[in-house]
């Protein structure tokens, strides 16, 4: 089972890596969207690692639950109730096992988005990693899954969120919340690697 240090050092890391990529995100959203990625979710990841030190928890899933209830109130764009969805989803199924409670909450953003795979957004990137994960593999295979799927979104064409605005022009770059995505699998493998 993953322990509670590491949940929390998950976040944690996440809200690193996306400080340190946030203005890599929004140049990618500046291509194809409104230059607000790394913006949005260094803002919403701050948030949360200030409630992370001015709060304890009972668990890890009430943990994830006020991560997930932090991005949906500080995060204004899409990607704010997506994010805020997928810890959300996996606060309620982290009894169930990790790649479960990460299937859960991938499940949450493609219902929430009424999205799915090939479509260029974050799921791109979190269904492989998902199947990687559920298919027992280990987390370099689950980060190269996930790398795959994130790369895979550049010759799409976006049909979901601020991107499908630009049609076929959307083509030839690669998805933001593909990326920040990818932040999340990476910061996962190496907090509970
Ligand atoms: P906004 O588009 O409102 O400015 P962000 O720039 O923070 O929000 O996030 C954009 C990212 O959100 C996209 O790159 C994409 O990966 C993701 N996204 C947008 N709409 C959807 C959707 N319906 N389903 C899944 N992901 C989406
Ligand atoms: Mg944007
Ligand atoms: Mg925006």
């Amino acid at each position: 089972a993953v322990g509670r240090v590491s949940v929390e050092a998950w976040i944690r890391e996440y809200a690193r890596l996306i400080a340190e990529a946030a203005p890599r995100l929004t140049e990618l959203d500046s291509a194809v969207g409104d230059a607000d990625h790394g913006a949005n979710l260094s803002r919403g990841m701050a948030a949360v690692v200030a409630a992370l030190d001015s709060s304890s928890f009972d668990d890890d899933g009430a943990l994830l639950k006020k991560v997930g209830m932090t991005l949906v109130s500080t995060v204004g764009g899409a990607s704010g109730p997506l994010y805020g969805t997928f810890f959300l989803r996996v606060s309620s199924a982290l009894g169930d096992g990790f790649p479960a409670a990460f299937r859960a909450g991938v499940d949450g953003v493609a219902a929430r988005g009424k999205s799915a795979v090939g479509e260029k957004t974050m799921l791109d990137t979190l269904v492989p990693a998902a199947d990687a994960l559920e298919a027992g593999k280990d987390w370099p295979a689950v980060v190269d899954a996930a790398s795959a799927g994130r790369n895979s979104t550049v010759p799409l064409v976006a049909r979901k969120g601020r991107a499908s605005y630009l049609g076929e022009r959307s083509a030839g770059h690669l998805d933001p919340g593909a990326e920040s995505s990818f932040l999340l699998v990476r910061a996962a493998a190496s907090a509970l690697g």
